[in-house]
């Protein structure tokens, strides 16, 4: 099966799944994803907002747009170059974080989904990415620009965290810190091709 048959399937599952009800009561559409399957540098976000709800694709909302702008000062084209999703695959009303329970009921989807990308790199964006995917509690602030690792199944990826975007919109002294993430990703990626 190739990653698309695979990806598929998994949205087939992700599209039918009723675990989390104060989700499946509100969302419009589950959002699997965005981007290109085989790219190596996967971005991970929290969870859907209104836009992605509505269009059933991650970050194409105003945080997806300055997602996109920090993509391209990397040098890199956002649908061809890196492949993006959420811990969580439903809109938390109001956009609300995600609750421990729903980020648990969500996990096996997410596993699944890297597992199947399995990327050379991962860039968490904000605290909740970083709170499911590594099991890390520390502020952004002290772990933001560090490197980590995610080892699962055949997957060995480098992890970097960085703020979200959505942050970025309302703290727009944080970009410059985003810039150096970036330029730090961008060497990692440089020196292992
Ligand atoms: N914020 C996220 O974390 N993910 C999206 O897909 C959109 C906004």
């Amino acid at each position: 099966m190739t990653k698309l048959d695979l990806l598929d399937k998994l949205n087939e599952k992700v599209c039918n799944c009723q675990k989390c009800p104060d989700l499946v009561a509100n969302r419009t559409h589950t959002v699997l994803h965005s981007g290109n399957p085989n790219a190596k540098i996967l971005f991970l976000g929290e969870a859907p907002g209104q836009d992605e709800d509505e269009q059933g694709e991650a970050f194409v909302g105003r945080a997806g747009q300055l997602l996109t702008n920090i993509i391209a000062a990397c040098g890199l084209e956002r649908k061809d170059d890196t492949y993006i999703c959420n811990i969580l695959k439903c809109r938390p009303p109001r956009n609300r974080v995600p609750t421990d329970i729903e980020a648990r009921n969500c996990e096996p989807y997410l596993k699944l989904q890297i597992k199947i990308i399995n990327p050379k790199f991962i860039v968490c964006l904000g605290a909740t990415a970083v709170r499911h995917l590594l099991k890390i509690t520390h502020p952004m602030g002290y772990i933001r620009g560090k490197w980590f690792k995610y080892e699962d199944a055949h997957v060995n990826a480098d992890v970097i965290c960085t703020y979200h975007p959505s942050y970025l919109l309302r703290n727009p002294a944080a970009k410059d810190d985003v810039a150096e993430d970036m330029a730090s990703l961008m060497e990692k990626v440089n020196a292992t091709v």
